[in-house]
């Protein structure tokens, strides 16, 4: 299914807003296997928006998605322009009446008469309520195609798309069936590396696996439709299995969860903490910890050591290794792991040095090499990674691949019953 959203206002034209709706609905509708084709930004200018809903409706994608203008004001006339792009009338929604009126009585205040224009929608409407403003949203069926209709304001569309979009568009993908997804989020591993090991077992049928790269993150989404939803789901059961146990060793969280909240809950299960000694990533990996709240029950504190003095000075990493091996290398990085769990008292230190780019990199050490390393117990463990890409996603890549050693020695940790 193919997709095209037409995002409306003046605002978001003259860079007054930006437009995260384009954000927020691209990676939604992707996770659900919808593809975004277009994506187009027109003012509140009747003919405009009529020129482009027209333009949109003769294009091939199943899906129009229009964003803003389903206030009570006299700019806001994307309910209109729908109309009069599809030849359809407007009728009168008696029950969106009354919701809206009510909102109001609940206020002890009387509807203005200008909002009696938002239960107004082209006939054969689908309503989709807002429970959080006074704008319903629609869903309109035409010509094969679905065109849905949500408010600007992101705290009213979020919910609205979560809701009865989604589900409408569930039902639409599966074309009635039953469609149950599960995504695993995996890190250290390139997107293409893991659609090699999984190419084999499954594409875009039934069960089928779609994937999506993010800054040091692969998401793999699994999803399987049935003639019902138990159907659907032990499908899915048992192809997500697969799934998992191909790519198992790069599976970071299932769910919501953010590797580090993951890992702080590991701490904490374990009664253990950590230091951390970062070069490259300046600073994120204790940044994204700490974001967690509780992380000073396991979090003992980082050091930032940019330059060589630094990471000398603050870490004790010998000057004969930063001479001799670099400050990019695999003994400078154990050197540093072993220096913060020192100067923490922590249980565990990591560490992470690299050559983010763009300069800095020799025929020897290339731009994205990055050396990572944990110091638990007696032992150190040492990671080389190379990360392609910009200097951010080298950083972010850096900062998923460290939490994640993190997380897989944690595991192994509580599987060995507390050894180092
Ligand atoms: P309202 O009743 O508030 O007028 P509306 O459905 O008419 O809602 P708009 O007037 O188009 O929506 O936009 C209202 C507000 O929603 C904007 O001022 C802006 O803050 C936000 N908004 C609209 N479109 C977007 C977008 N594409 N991305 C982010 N925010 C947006």
């Amino acid at each position: 299914m193919q997709a095209e959203l037409i995002f409306t206002g003046t605002e978001l034209l003259l860079g007054h807003i930006l437009n995260t709706h384009a954000q927020y609905l691209g990676l939604a509708l992707a996770n659900i296997g919808i593809e975004v084709a277009l994506n187009t930004t027109v003012g509140d200018n009747r003919q405009e928006m009529i020129e482009v809903l027209q333009q949109a409706l003769a294009r091939s994608s199943d899906l129009i998605i229009i964003t803003g203008g389903l206030g009570p004001t006299t700019d806001d006339i994307t309910i209109e322009v729908v109309a009069e792009a599809l030849g359809l009338p407007l009728v009168l929604d008696q029950a969106s009446l009354k919701t809206i009126k009510k909102r109001y009585q609940d206020r002890g205040v009387k509807m203005p008469e200008s909002n009696a224009k938002q239960a107004y929608f082209p006939r054969g409407a689908q309503i989709l309520a807002n429970g959080v403003g006074t704008a319903p949203g629609a869903i309109l069926e035409y010509n094969n195609k679905a065109l849905i209709i949500l408010p600007g304001p992101p705290r009213e569309l979020t919910p609205m798309f979560e809701g009865g979009a989604m589900a409408y568009l569930a039902q639409k993908i599966a074309g009635g069936e039953a469609i149950r997804y599960k995504i695993f989020k995996l890190t250290g591993i390139s997107e293409s590396a893991v659609q090699d090991m999984l190419k084999d077992i499954g594409g875009q049928g039934n069960p089928g696996i779609a994937y999506l790269a993010k800054p040091g993150e692969i998401q793999v989404r699994v999803s399987a439709r049935g003639a019902t939803v138990d159907q659907a789901e032990k499908l899915l059961a048992g192809f997500a299995e697969k799934v998992r146990t191909r790519v198992d060793r790069y599976i970071f969280a299932c769910d919501d969860t953010i590797l580090e909240e993951l890992i702080g809950k590991l701490l904490v299960k374990n009664g253990l903490t950590i230091g951390v000694a970062e070069s490259c990533t300046g600073g994120l990996i204790a940044a994204g910890l700490t974001e967690i709240p509780g992380s000073s029950d396991y979090f003992k504190g980082g050091i930032v050591s940019y330059s060589n003095e630094m990471k000398n000075q603050l870490l004790g990493v010998g000057a004969e290794i930063l001479d001799s091996r670099g400050a990019v290398s695999r003994e400078t990085a154990e050197a540093m792991a072993v220096g913060v769990r020192t100067r923490t008292g922590a249980d565990l230190g990591l560490s992470v040095t690299g050559i983010a780019g763009p300069g800095g990199a020799t025929e020897t050490k290339p731009r994205g090499l990055v050396y990572m390393a944990l110091a638990a117990g007696g032992a150190i463990i040492c990671q080389e990674h190379h990360f392609s890409g910009v200097r951010g996603a080298v950083r972010q890549g850096s900062v998923k691949a460290a939490l994640n050693m993190v997380r897989q020695y944690l595991l192994e940790y509580e599987t060995s019953g507390g050894q180092h």
